[in-house]
């Protein structure tokens, strides 16, 4: 895909020069994003009769692991990106998918909710008709990208159908939306992520994707699937940079008095040997999900929530490998080491969080319904 092909050039002029003061600062990765967009980037998934690359999830999957191997922020809200555009795909106006496939637009997910917590599939903000128009009240906890992008795919409790969710599409400056300010996070610190509130916030009936109650089952049949394997693409990148900085370290800096290297210690290389084992089992099980996913295999939606259960918990693992090998440089910032495990901290509480992942997956080994 040639469009791909200017992704490197963008890695390396603009990607990994900012990534030190976008974590520094926690500075929304502005130029990133709009080199992407300028590129065909941003509307990678979107489809070719609107302008899109038409690309698949592997796709994807391969642009975000190598953007976080430099910047897993700017990886982070191009992950979120995605999930809305696969939304917008299926139940937007022809109009904003022609904007996201040609790279003018950036759409994220307003769903986790101060009140449902990491229970996203459950919101309990409501949503009223009034006249004409709905009227939706809700407390959203924390969205990627609130302050930065165009539109959010949000969710409600149904104005009057049955089901657990209702989405609707809301653009930036809807009157009622508020924003307080965005997290000094620990890590993704450059992902101008914020709560966000809607009071009394009107929206029209074009607003409504789909139909009224029908959230849920776009939530797991349409972006289950692409946050999990997406976030485990970004797990997987931010993991091959703390190793390759752990390798460059241990191979690089000696012993003066021993004249060797610090990987000349066996413990040093056995732990980088577990690291590169759990790396490497990641990477499988990811590309084994994206051709499930493609294949439609029967074990598909297990393998959706392994993966990201299995690369958050590898992502902790690497990245404190990767600190404990490199001694007291990786506690400085230089290395870069220190950034990738605070980094690694935001998968396994992005939901589905990681202990809610493990009580699904345990469900569905059991033989018992895994959302009922
Ligand atoms: C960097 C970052 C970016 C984010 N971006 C977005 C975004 O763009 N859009 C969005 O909607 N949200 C976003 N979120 C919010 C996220 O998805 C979660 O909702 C939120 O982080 C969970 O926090 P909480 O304190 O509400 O969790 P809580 O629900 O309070 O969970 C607290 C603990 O309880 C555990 N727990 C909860 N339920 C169960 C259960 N059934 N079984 C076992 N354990 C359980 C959790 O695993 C967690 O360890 C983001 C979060 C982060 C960190």
């Amino acid at each position: 895909m040639a469009n791909l092909e200017k992704l490197q050039s963008i890695i390396s002029d603009i990607i990994a020069p900012s990534a030190l003061a976008i974590d520094q600062n926690g500075s929304f990765p502005r130029a990133a994003i709009n080199a992407l967009g300028q590129a065909g980037i941003l509307g990678l998934l979107s489809s070719k009769e609107v302008g899109g690359l038409g690309g698949n999830l592997g796709d994807a999957a391969k642009v975000i692991e190598s953007i976080a191997t430099h910047c897993p922020s700017t990886a982070m809200v191009l992950t979120m990106h995605y999930c809305g555009t696969a939304i917008i795909e299926n139940l937007g106006t022809e109009t904003l998918r022609k904007e996201i496939a040609a790279g003018h637009h950036l759409t994220t997910l307003a769903w986790s909710e101060t009140g449902s917590r990491s229970h996203f599939w459950a919101p309990v903000g409501t949503a009223r008709r009034q006249q004409q128009q709905f009227v939706i009240n809700s407390s959203k906890s924390m969205v990627t990208s609130a302050l930065e992008a165009d539109s959010y795919i949000w969710t409600s409790k149904p104005s009057e159908g049955s089901g657990a969710s209702t989405m609707w599409l809301v653009r930036k400056g809807t009157p009622g939306i508020t924003m307080p300010k965005s997290f000094d996070g620990l890590g993704l610190r450059g992902n101008a992520s914020a709560p966000m509130a809607a009071v009394e916030m009107n929206l029209p009936d074009s607003a409504m994707l789909g139909t009224d109650g029908n959230g849920f089952d776009v939530m797991i049949g349409t972006v289950l699937p692409i946050f999990c394997t997406l976030n485990a693409s970004c797990s997987l990148g931010l993991m091959e940079a703390a190793l390759a900085a752990s390798i460059q370290h241990v191979t690089g800096q000696k012993f003066d008095h021993l004249q060797a290297p610090l990987a000349d210690l066996p413990t040093i290389r056995a732990y980088i040997a577990r690291a590169r084992i759990t790396a490497d089992c990641t990477r499988t099980l990811r590309d084994d999900t994206v051709r499930a996913l493609a294949e439609n295999r029967p074990d598909a939606m297990l393998r959706v929530m392994q993966v990201k259960a299995a690369s958050a918990e590898a992502a902790l693992e690497v990245t404190e490998t990767a600190l404990r090998v490199c001694g007291g440089a990786a506690f400085r910032k230089d290395l870069g080491i220190e950034r990738n495990f605070r980094d690694a901290r935001a998968s396994f509480i992005m939901a589905p969080t990681s202990d809610v992942l493990y009580d699904f997956i345990g469900k569905a080994v059991c033989g018992m319904p895994v959302f009922g």
